[in-house]
């Protein structure tokens, strides 16, 4: 994620995602190939797909498909994740780099946290920041600019604001844009091209163009039946197909727990005070990263918001095999959300990376049923309406 592009941005170091180029070789169906490497080279099958995909890349001296990553300086990474932990650990080994691990204390439960607590946890992400500060120092050779930090975390400003405008903006009806498919290229430029100007001005101008469609009533399709809400990670190894198996039935996804705690809590859409650079960077991060954990954690009470805010027809889950973070217990919060709200869901089960546990045919039987079932729900709620007026 990009949580600390604003600090690398401010060296000049070019930025590289293991998480979107793993992906990516999904997309383009190179990941197959990827995966068998590393399950050769010893990583268990059950191993989250982007580490194993990444680990074939590097050890291919980063051939990928988009071109050759080049060998890094320095690995930065949050506990956002505790994959990215173990990750670190094999580029450090194979690299010889040096790893800094910034440990973003996370939400003690459900519910906003006390002011003492923030507090204290925004001390020390700070006192990690400064640390990061000066490995970058050692890296680069360059001596740290604060103003150069507070010019980076202005373009960071004007994204994150424009980032929750976007998200907002699909509350319109129709949708203005897809969060499945348009919304994953969003994420990517928000993560990619975060404390940039380029970013900035990307951002600006999304949302004049997205402002324009709500105005004037223009959807990102021309039929829309059933508003959905995506929850878990994309299905890339078919990314395109999946999305058609919901568009035939005129689906659209107008929000997904994915474009938060994907965007590392970019979404809450907090702007940093320039006049004091470190420590907003540090309130900023602990506040987007818990955010983007208890997206994670406590999805249900983020789609309780949404299924209000965005007049959401049926809930979509796609549990995957090799993200646990983001899959485990999401059947539990499933039956939990389904005991307290009537809404429609349905759950089904791929992968994000490997094909091998993608199984096209069984999803459309099973999307197709899904459809059929929110049509007749459909039909009977007009039908006990029209029973109603008369
Ligand atoms: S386990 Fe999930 S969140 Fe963690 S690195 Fe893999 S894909 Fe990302």
């Amino acid at each position: 994620m990009g949580s600390f592009n604003e600090v690398l941005a401010a060296f000049d170091l070019p930025v590289v995602f293991p998480e979107i180029n793993s992906l990516q070789t999904a997309v383009r169906k190179s990941a197959h190939e990827l995966l068998g490497k590393a399950e050769d080279y010893g990583y268990s099958p059950d191993i989250c797909g982007y580490v194993k995909a990444d680990v074939a890349v590097q050890l291919d001296r980063g051939n990928h498909p988009t071109g050759r990553i080049p060998k890094p300086g320095i690995a930065v990474l949050t506990n956002a994740c505790n994959t990215y932990i173990k990750w670190a650990e094999f580029w450090e080994r194979l690299h010889g780099i040096p790893v800094v691990t910034i440990d973003v204390p996370g939400p003690r439960g459900p519910g906003p946290a006390s002011r003492s607590e923030l507090e204290n946890d925004r001390r020390y992400l700070e006192g990690q920041i400064r640390e990061l500060i000066s490995a970058c120092e050692a890296v680069t050779g360059k001596r740290f600019d604060i103003d150069r930090l507070r010019e980076t975390m202005g373009h960071a400003n004007v994204l994150s604001s424009a980032w929750k405008r976007v998200i907002e903006l699909n509350r319109s009806r129709p949708a203005v844009f897809n969060a499945l498919t348009d919304g994953t290229v969003f994420l990517g430029v928000a993560n990619g091209f975060r404390g940039t100007a380029a970013g900035a001005q990307y951002f600006q101008r999304l949302v004049e163009e997205l402002e324009h469609k709500a105005a004037n009533g223009i959807g990102t399709t021309e039929d829309e039946r059933y508003r959905l809400v995506f929850v878990g990670v994309p299905c890339y190894p078919i990314f395109r197909r999946f999305n058609e198996m919901f568009s035939e039935h005129s689906g659209v996804y107008v929000n997904s727990t994915y474009l938060w705690f994907a965007s590392g809590g970019a979404n809450r859409g907090f702007e940093y005070e320039l006049a004091r650079p470190i420590e907003s960077l540090a309130e900023g991060v602990l506040l987007n990263v818990r955010s983007a954990m208890e997206s994670m954690f406590y999805q249900d009470l983020m789609l309780e918001q949404m299924l209000e805010n965005y007049a959401v027809d049926a809930i979509v889950y796609h549990p995957i095999k090799s993200c646990r973070t983001v899959s485990t217990g999401l059947a539990d919060a499933r039956g939990a959300l389904g005991g307290r709200r009537d809404v429609p869901s349905l759950f089904i089960e791929s992968d994000m990376m490997d094909r091998r546990v993608v199984s096209e045919a069984q999803m459309k039987n099973r999307i197709d049923a899904f459809f059929d079932g929110l049509a007749s729900r459909r039909m009977r709620a007009r039908s006990s309406e029209g029973r109603t007026v008369q």
